[in-house]
């Protein structure tokens, strides 16, 4: 069972409560999020182990959201994993490009989920851990 803390910044709610669902049973704590703004917001307050990062959101979008967060210094050892709306190669790019560590696709393979989202998270560490 996992034990970390992942913040979901999500605007698309059946979304948002199939991935809460999830991961709660995989055992990570979820705090949501439904805009960039309040995501931040909540990422600074509560330093999670785990963004997981809606790139397509109302206002601001999810790239910038995460370089917003890797610009601050307390918020660069965390895990962003983006989450983009199809599979296109370049929105992939561009999510790496703005500071994730790893994205997954819509729809969501709810089998895998979890373990993937704990997968990304352990390499991310161990990667920054390494350096
Ligand atoms: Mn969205």
């Amino acid at each position: 069972m996992n034990t970390g803390q992942i913040l979901i910044i999500e605007d698309n709610l059946l979304n948002l409560e199939l991935v809460t669902d999830l991961l709660e049973a995989s055992g990570f704590n979820v705090r949501p999020a439904v805009t960039a703004e309040e995501g931040l917001r909540l990422a600074r307050e509560c330093l999670p182990d785990v963004v997981l990062m809606d790139i397509s959101l109302p206002g601001m979008d999810g790239l910038r959201a995460t370089e917003i967060l890797r610009a601050d210094p307390l918020m660069q050892n965390l895990t962003v994993i983006g989450v983009t709306a199809h599979a296109m190669k370049g929105d992939e790019e561009a999510a790496l490009r703005a500071g994730c560590d790893g994205y997954l696709t819509k729809p969501i393979n709810t089998r895998t989920f979890a373990t993937t989202v704990a997968q990304i998270m352990e390499s991310a560490k161990a990667r920054r851990s390494s350096q």
